[in-house]
């Protein structure tokens, strides 16, 4: 601190018009062009702001999000991602990955893999919201999530006999599969 402000700073917003000294409050936030955040006039300090949603699109910055998709002939018509609609499961089957997910995000949870934890818990979120509503949609990458752990929550029905709940969950695989095939196979159906 310089001598000049031995009795205190003037502050204009977070800087002293004396001597420079800065401080972490009271910023002159302006927006940033084609982004979401603002900046600090003054400081130069950024922070985020809240996207400017249009469905599963940042109308200002570009973003995207896994959410509010726009479904046309099982494409999202504002991102173009290949999108399947919940309404081609039963009540039973939408109850039974409900489960998995539960089971993978606990999982995902205790081996520290935050990124199976995640998508795992928004699976959860998303079909308990679907046997509420009967609506939802998956992407081809939830279905991929999905199709893993539900091969590995039939195999350990299988390994403890569990006959009826083996063949329910390797019905359910066999359906995921026809659904949404892998990519590869899917490219040519596309
Ligand atoms: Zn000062
Ligand atoms: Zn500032
Ligand atoms: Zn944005
Ligand atoms: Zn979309």
């Amino acid at each position: 601190m310089s001598i000049k402000c031995l009795f205190g700073h003037k502050w204009n917003g977070c800087k002293c018009e004396r001597c420079g000294a800065k401080r972490n409050t009271e910023h002159k936030y302006i927006p940033v062009e084609g982004n979401c955040m603002e900046k600090c006039s003054l400081c130069g300090k950024p922070r985020s702001i809240e996207h400017k949603w249009n469905g599963c699109k940042c109308e200002q910055c570009g973003a995207t999000r896994d959410e509010g998709h726009l479904i046309e002939n099982g494409k999202c018509s504002i991102c173009g991602i290949k999108i399947l609609s919940i309404d081609s499961f039963t009540s039973d089957e939408i109850s039974m990955i409900a489960v998995t997910m539960a089971i993978a995000q606990a999982a995902g949870k205790q081996f520290g893999e935050r990124d199976t934890e995640r998508h795992a818990e928004a699976l959860v979120k998303t079909f308990i919201r679907a046997s509420l509503t009967g609506r939802g949609s998956l992407t081809q990458s939830d279905i991929d999530f999905i199709h893993r752990y539900v091969t590995l929550r039939s195999s350990t029905f299988h390994t403890s006999g569990d006959r009826l709940e083996a063949e329910k969950h390797d019905k359910l695989l066999l359906k995921l599969k026809l659904i949404a095939p892998t990519e590869q196979a899917s490219s040519m159906l596309f």
